[in-house]
């Protein structure tokens, strides 16, 4: 059913990173509140078939674009989104460079382009600037415990950096910016092989291959449903919140117990077997979501049984061959 909004009738949105995980979800949300989507990804980590449906409408169209060069669009734009880099990783590890540069030079040619156009930009932080956080839960005025040399180095003080620049833009150039800070997220369209733990476990279950579990499983994470963390994101975009947001779901568990639930849902008979820990792994991570409440009158409704049950659905509704692919679809 179509839920347009009136804010966003006839707006026009640029979203990078469109036919990722995340942007390809933002793509469906803004094309369903009315609104005239403009897509734009590289297609290094994305996935044209993530945005296929779009494909055939009046009120969307697609750019091939490398943003960390100049972006240009044609026409007016109300709103930027800049949702375009890898965000698990194995990805960043194996593209740290590219990593660095779209968190950097691409939000620089993204900012500018907002302030050229006129429009609201608002970028795509994660709860990766708090490093391997020493507090617990996280709220926004925790300026984090980051090794700029370690392996997620690449990603982390390339959010950190678009934060700052982000902010100086606001501040230098009157820019109206909006900063999300997203833990952990699951849904439909995740690929299969990028390492994340919720497609990892997944695809092992799916497949019959025992759970993979790093280190002694005794790290946590708290994990947020795509429609819980869109709508987020949506009422950050709309508010007149400047500063950072969390966004996520405070519900908490170890990755240990968090396999004997997948295990629980997908029914395997297979095993947990531990991995060693990958280096700077986070030893805890949960969003204090106090300022997201007040703010933006938001949090999570998806339990993490109803969500992982659709996502489990999703995966194994997937004709084989498609399931193959995600699971094999390097891209590089
Ligand atoms: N993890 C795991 N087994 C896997 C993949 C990941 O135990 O097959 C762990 C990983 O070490 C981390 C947690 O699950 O502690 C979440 O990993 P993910 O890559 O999904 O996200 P991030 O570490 O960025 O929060």
């Amino acid at each position: 059913m179509k839920t347009t909004d009136k804010e966003m009738t006839n707006k026009r949105v640029l979203i990078t990173g469109a036919a990722g995980f995340l942007g390809s979800h933002l793509c469906d949300f803004f094309i369903e509140k009315g609104a005239y989507v403009i897509g734009m990804d590289n297609l290094i980590t994305g996935d044209l078939n993530n945005i296929a449906h779009l494909f055939p409408l009046a009120n969307f169209e697609f750019h091939r674009h490398d943003v960390t060069t100049f972006v240009h669009v044609a026409g007016t734009l109300d709103y930027v989104l800049h949702f375009a880099s890898p965000a698990s990783p194995i990805d960043y590890l194996k593209i740290p460079i590219e990593t660095l540069k779209v968190g950097a030079l691409g939000t620089h040619n993204l900012l500018g382009l907002a302030k050229e156009k006129g429009a609201r930009i608002l970028v795509a932080s994660t709860s990766e600037v708090y490093g391997d956080p020493l507090l617990h839960p996280q709220t926004e005025d925790y300026n984090g415990n980051v090794s700029p040399v370690g392996p997620r180095g690449v990603y982390d003080e390339a959010k950190r950096f678009m934060e700052s620049m982000t902010m100086a833009y606001h501040r230098f150039h009157g820019l109206e910016t909006r900063i999300v800070r997203i833990f952990n997220t699951y849904g439909s369209r995740m690929r299969l092989n990028d390492g994340r733990v919720v497609p990892a476990f997944m695809g092992q279950a799916l497949r019959g291959e025992d759970l993979t579990v790093f280190g002694d499983g005794s790290q946590t994470r708290s994990f947020c449903y795509i429609t819980d963390q869109i709508e987020g994101i949506y009422k950050l975009l709309l508010s007149d919140c400047v500063a950072p947001v969390n966004i996520g779901n405070p519900h908490e568990t170890t990755i240990l117990e968090f396999a004997q639930e997948i295990i629980a849902l997908t029914g395997t008979q297979q095993k947990i077997v531990f991995k060693p820990l990958p280096q700077d792994d986070p030893l805890q991570r949960k969003p204090d979501i106090g300022k997201a409440k007040a703010v933006l009158g938001w949090e999570p409704k998806i339990s993490r049984a109803v969500g992982l049950a659709a996502v489990y659905d999703y995966f194994k509704s997937l004709p084989p061959a498609e399931l193959a692919a995600k699971a094999h679809r390097d891209f590089k």
